[in-house]
């Protein structure tokens, strides 16, 4: 192979970001990637029956609508359709009633009545000051250029979930929708920040929209790679990178890997100091993920569930606090906060004329071996009888077939590392994207802004190594 600029460990969406933000100046890059197919946490298969199109990790997208690396990208030309459900996300409740999140903050608040006027007053200015702030929350901590706005939304960020969801809303549904969107950051919701999580997730749903790629998260990555290619961008599959000296020559190397796998590849070149501190990086809770084939729709209780490709099972505020603490504690919760996801009711290129798919996962300690199936199955039954009879066929992931799939989710964790006050702005260490290790970065969902497929990890990895060591 002749010189090259940059090597990319991993074909994640960061890898895959970090790649491109790397070819697009004009520099030579080549991506290497363990597994037979590109995307990480972002690709589809047909885990259950032939003609069921399952998405292995992620489902749901709004963060990849609402990045700004990937916005300024052609990637419709390649073959991305967004798929924008007529809700963003439903929470039934016992009673055969859900809560939603709509695109519009208005009609979000409209249905949420005494809190509507709560609702307008959080979301109204935030989301109006989001294009000011998008930046500042998805990237690195740094002096921002619009200070106000982000502390208004640093000032509800920093707080805990079940503090805000009770300040701000005294009626069932509201809570429950903050703590649904908050338990996605797989902490105990009495956590600083966890409101943060909550918050964000419930903005990007008025700014974006909770989209999906039609045909499979699988067609998001194969989007990135095509424009990659088309900048001279080398991708080799296949080949799992065991050492940095199995590399080719190169000026810049980052890796799309959280910190257990890079110590055991890259170890050897950083000093003593450096590798303790990645040894002590702390992984969060584990996931054990379920998908089906099923015969039908699920029939849910209140058909508004129906209208949404995501769907939040736990029930109140207070018992998802529970289900998040009692993993977060060490004891897998029997009545378990799940995340579901419905695709083919948007996209029926997913499945056979007729049937469809269902994704869905819950929190449980690292590595845990429980079996979660009854559970979360039981929690889908609660509020859509008769889930079970649609079952055609499953596919289950523990904890540690997640890990073994992708090293970097160590424990099952598919955030690559707790993502609370201790860790968040400062993962995996102060040096974020850099490493003591000249030419040596770390691109993954280890760094700043951590998890969720919006690669802006890669995108900042990949411009500290341009204005570092790719400079001319
Ligand atoms: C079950 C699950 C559900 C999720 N749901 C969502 C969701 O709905 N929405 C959302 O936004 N996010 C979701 N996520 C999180 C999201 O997938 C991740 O945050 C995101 O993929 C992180 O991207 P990354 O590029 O940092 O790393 P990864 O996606 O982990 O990619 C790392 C890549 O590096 C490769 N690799 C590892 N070691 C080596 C090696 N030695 N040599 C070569 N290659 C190597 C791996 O094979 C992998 O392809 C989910 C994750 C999981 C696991």
């Amino acid at each position: 192979m002749s010189r090259i600029d940059a090597v990319v460990v991993g074909s994640g969406p960061n890898g895959l970001a970090a790649a491109i933000t790397i070819a697009q100046t004009g520099r030579s890059v080549v991506l290497f990637e363990a597994a037979d197919t590109i995307g990480g946490g972002c690709r589809s298969a047909e885990l259950t029956l032939p003609g069921f199109v399952h998405d292995v990790c992620s489902a749901i997208h709004p963060f990849a609508v609402a990045s700004p690396a990937f916005r300024s990208l052609p990637l419709e030309a390649h073959g991305l359709t967004w798929v924008e459900p007529p809700v963003m996300a439903a929470h039934p409740l016992d009673g055969g009633r859900a809560a939603a999140v709509y695109r519009s903050v208005e009609r979000t608040a409209n249905e949420l009545g005494d809190d509507r006027h709560a609702y307008a007053d959080l979301f109204g200015p935030l989301v109006e000051s989001w294009p000011r702030i998008e930046n500042a929350v998805l990237g690195p901590l740094r002096w921002p250029k619009h200070p106000l706005a982000l502390a208004r939304f640093g000032f509800r960020a920093l707080q805990s979930a079940e503090g805000l969801a009770r300040r701000w809303f005294s009626s069932v549904p509201a809570r429950a929708l903050v703590g649904g969107m908050a338990a996605h950051g797989m902490l105990p919701l009495d956590k600083p920040l966890t409101a943060g999580i909550g918050v964000t997730l419930m903005l990007m749903a008025h700014v974006a929209g909770w989209c999906f790629p039609r045909g499979g998260a699988q067609r998001l990555s194969d989007a990135l790679a095509a424009h990659f290619r088309l900048l001279r961008g080398e991708i080799v599959t296949g080949h799992p990178i065991r050492s940095v000296r199995d590399l080719p020559p190169a000026r810049a190397i980052l890796f799309d890997l959280s910190p257990r796998p890079l110590l055991r590849i890259a170890g050897e070149l950083f000093p003593r100091s450096y590798r303790h501190a990645l040894q002590r990086y702390r992984y969060g809770l584990g996931v054990f993920k379920v998908d089906w084939a099923l015969a039908d729709p699920i029939a849910w209780r209140d058909p508004l569930c129906g209208e949404s490709a995501t769907v939040h099972l736990g029930g109140t505020l207070d018992e998802i606090a529970r289900s998040e603490r009692e993993p977060w504690n060490g004891h897998a919760s029997d009545r378990p906060f799940v995340l579901l996801a419905q695709p083919t009711l948007f996209d029926p290129t997913r499945a056979p004329a007729g049937r469809h798919t269902a994704w869905a996962y819950c929190h449980v300690p690292s590595g845990s071996a429980t079996d979660m199936l009854p559970h979360i199955e039981d929690q889908i039954e609660r509020v859509a009888p008769g889930f079970r009879d649609r079952v055609l066929a499953r596919s289950v992931m523990q904890p540690a077939d997640i890990e073994h799939m992708n090293p970097n989710l160590v424990g099952g964790d598919i955030a690559a590392g707790v993502s609370d006050l201790g860790q968040f702005f400062t993962r995996p260490t102060w040096r974020t994207y850099s490493t003591p290790a000249r030419g040596l970065y770390i691109c993954s969902a280890s760094t700043p802004p951590g998890v969720g497929v919006h690669g802006m990890c890669g995108y900042f990895a990949a411009q500290r190594a341009l204005d570092e060591v790719l400079r001319e």
